[in-house]
């Protein structure tokens, strides 16, 4: 199957929704988003009758609207992955376009360029001497404890899409999310041949195999500086305007993985007890179709690592 290109001509939520609306053992969910320059539909899709011993594995993708290769890993294989989580047991929560209007318009944040302090904005860490944070890097910043972006507290302007999500995650079963997955492109990294990396949180030391998975499918970043995301200035296009220190960027393992605590959905779903927590990238050099096969290597992982730790 060849996966290149999004005909804009037809509405992609609604294809979304005719690709699965046959299924008996889903629901198909949309709220609408009011932006000043127009309204989107937003998707919730997941596996019907969740029970609260059922093991659920959250996947989202396309928060940042240019980055199209999840939103499009959906479409393609979203049969599949409802069939294999559910024959292993597992249900499935997606929220397969973050933002909806972005997707639509090829922009990383939204129709109206409310990005908020970024669209992917999840958490913050209130740090030992009271100061707020949003990125604990690596993690080896102590902290006293984390509060939702979305706290009536902290006063914190969020995008419209990414408002919608907190609120929807909140109804979600979030102690049984047993994995999150959240799909992403880098077309920040200066030059980056076509190759695949991956921000982790959790019992990353599992992820081995599924590291293993994806280089059978496309090169992986390893032992790589990647500067996309950390430190990098973007202007109101989504252009990068200015690059971190390579001192500053952060060094990619041998499995391409990079730990990190940044208030992404991840790092938020990882700090609400979620063992296995991967923010999956691929760079803007990857052929789409590639993209989508390593992305769904990381689905078919966390199924195979989901279902191996639920089974008592
Ligand atoms: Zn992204």
């Amino acid at each position: 199957m060849q996966i290149s290109s999004v005909n804009k001509q037809v509405d992609f939520t609604e294809k979304l929704t005719r690709v699965l609306e046959n299924r008996k053992d889903i629901t198909i969910q949309k709220y609408p988003l009011e932006y000043k320059k127009g309204k989107y539909d937003f998707l919730k899709i997941a596996s019907k009758d969740i029970n609260p011993q059922d093991p659920v594995l959250l996947i989202r993708a396309g928060i940042h609207g240019d980055e199209i290769s999840g939103p499009l890993t959906i479409e393609h294989y979203g049969n599949e992955i409802f069939d294999a989580a559910h024959k292993a047991g597992i249900k499935v929560i997606m929220y397969p376009i973050g933002n909806p209007s972005g997707f639509s318009a090829g922009l990383r944040y939204n129709i109206d360029n409310d990005k908020g302090e970024g669209n992917n904005d999840f958490l913050r860490y209130e740090l030992e001497d009271g100061s707020l944070s949003g990125d604990l890097g690596e993690g080896k910043i102590p902290f006293q404890r984390f509060l939702w972006a979305s706290d009536p507290s902290l006063a914190i302007h969020l995008p419209l899409e990414t408002e919608l999500m907190h609120k929807l995650l909140k109804e979600d079963p979030l102690n049984q999310i047993k994995g999150s997955i959240d799909l992403h492109q880098d077309y920040l990294t200066p030059n980056a041949p076509p190759a695949a990396y991956q921000y982790v949180e959790g019992n990353v030391q599992e992820y081995k195999p599924i590291a293993q998975e994806v280089s059978k499918i496309c090169p992986l970043f390893n032992n790589q500086f990647i500067g996309a995301g950390y430190q990098t200035q973007i202007n109101e296009s989504g252009q990068i305007v200015g690059n971190p220190l390579e001192s500053e960027a952060i060094k990619s393992d041998e499995n391409a993985s990079i730990v990190r605590y940044d208030g992404s959905l991840t790092d938020l779903t990882y700090r609400l007890g979620t063992p296995y927590n991967v923010a999956v990238e691929t760079t803007g050099a990857t052929p789409i179709d590639m993209a989508c096969k390593v992305n769904l290597a990381w689905i078919y992982g966390f199924i195979n690592l989901i279902k191996k730790h639920s089974v008592s």
